[in-house]
């Protein structure tokens, strides 16, 4: 079939290669470590739970509002204005199909046909595509390793070309756990809005921070506001990535367009989902403080295994639950890239890894440690048993 040739702008994620040939493995009854998945290993809140099924139960299995029933709206403005300081009014607000809709519409709108979109490096796979598939240039951003992954003004402003429309900056980032100074993040704002730049700042994380960092929101700068969109998602601090609820924050006009396109393609978010939300975001937050009380020690424990590793080098995770060790070392010893690494890891260790060519950096692994300790022991073992065994 001849398919649309916007098709080809886009490719299936090379983490998927990875993937498949884990559960093929899996499926011939071997025994896989996999820190792959990007998603919490805790199940969604017993409250949260119970909100879906009332729901069901209560019949509220019908359409809603296109950007969400208001009441879900109005939580998610008043939660950001707590936590962050923001203060959104519920009409700047809309509910979406997960943190991934919030952005694939939102760059829809904004991103015309030969725009130029500054991708901070390492970023998360789906940017990339989702502004290939509107029409959009991605310009890379390469942030540094020695200083921690961290997005500067100064890189941003280096990246910028005439036709810049659009950053999108995330922070904490999968897949460093970068952390943006906060300092640095309004200078970014600032330089964004100096030059009209929409800033796209992808919150998927802002709850899970380490090391006593508090919340941070540039929702909270007004000044910023006509030049500002936040992307949320419950789906990681609610562990509720099955629900698909995310948000979009920004000025009216690009809700309204938004809402337009979902007009068109999902019409409302689930329902059900809205209300479990809802729960997630007015009932008790404990199950948060739990999560990241255990991602903080199963970030300690593999940072620290990991640098331990002859040969591997790990800067700290500030937020978000994944590593994101260097080890281009082994490419002196028989490996060829981040991707034959994870291959080889795969086949001879059981242990899979998203290569960091599909994050676009090259010398680099991904170990998701949304996983309990005991999987993080065994298969950092394994991982130090491969390097080991490497040739040379
Ligand atoms: N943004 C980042 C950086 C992510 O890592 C993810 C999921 O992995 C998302 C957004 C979207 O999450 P969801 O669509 O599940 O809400």
């Amino acid at each position: 079939m001849k398919l649309a040739s916007r098709i080809s702008r886009i490719s299936v994620s090379q983490t998927m290669a990875v993937n498949e040939k884990a559960l093929q493995m899996r499926a011939l009854g071997v025994e896989i470590v996999d820190f792959g998945a990007g998603e919490p290993d805790f199940p969604t809140p017993e409250n949260i739970k119970q909100a879906g099924s009332r729901a069901i139960e209560c019949n509220f299995t019908r359409y809603t509002p296109i950007g969400g029933t208001p009441d879900l709206r109005k939580a998610i403005v008043e939660q950001h204005a707590r936590i962050f300081g923001s203060n959104f009014r519920d009409s700047e607000c809309l509910v979406n199909v997960g943190g991934k809709h919030a952005i694939f519409n939102t760059v829809s709108a904004i991103v015309d046909d030969g725009d130029d979109v500054v991708i901070p490096t390492p970023y998360w796979v789906s940017f990339a595509d989702i502004v290939r598939y509107a029409g959009g240039r991605t310009v890379l951003a390469h942030t540094s390793e020695a200083e921690g992954f961290r997005l500067t003004a100064k890189l941003v402003e280096k990246s910028l070309t005439p036709k810049t429309r659009l950053l999108i900056a995330n922070s904490p980032n999968n897949p460093s756990g970068a952390v943006i100074d906060n300092e640095e993040f309004v200078r970014i704002a600032a330089l964004c809005h100096d030059r009209g730049i929409v800033l796209l700042s992808d919150e998927c994380y802002s709850r899970f921070l380490y090391d006593g960092l508090k919340p941070f929101s540039l929702g909270a700068y007004p000044e910023f506001r006509d030049t500002l969109v936040i992307a949320g998602s419950l789906s990681k601090t609610y562990a509720m990535t099955g629900w698909r609820i995310g948000y979009v924050m920004g000025p009216r006009d690009l809700v309204a367009a938004v809402q337009k396109i979902q007009s068109h393609s999902t019409s409302n978010p689930p329902s059900i989902s809205q209300q479990a939300a809802l729960e997630a975001l007015t009932g008790p937050q404990d199950s948060v403080e739990m999560m990241l009380a255990e991602y903080t020690r199963r970030r300690d424990f593999v940072v620290q295994r990991l640098n331990g590793i002859p040969g591997v080098e790990c800067t700290s995770p500030g937020g978000a639950f994944y590593a994101y060790p260097n080890i281009s070392s082994s490419y002196a010893r028989g490996i060829k890239d981040s991707l034959d690494f994870s291959k080889q890891l795969l086949e001879q260790a059981h242990v899979a890894v998203v290569p960091g060519s599909a994050f676009g950096t090259e010398n680099h692994i991904r170990i998701s440690y949304a996983t309990s300790l005991e999987q993080l022991d065994r298969g950092l073992s394994r991982i130090a048993q491969f390097i080991i065994r490497l040739d040379g």
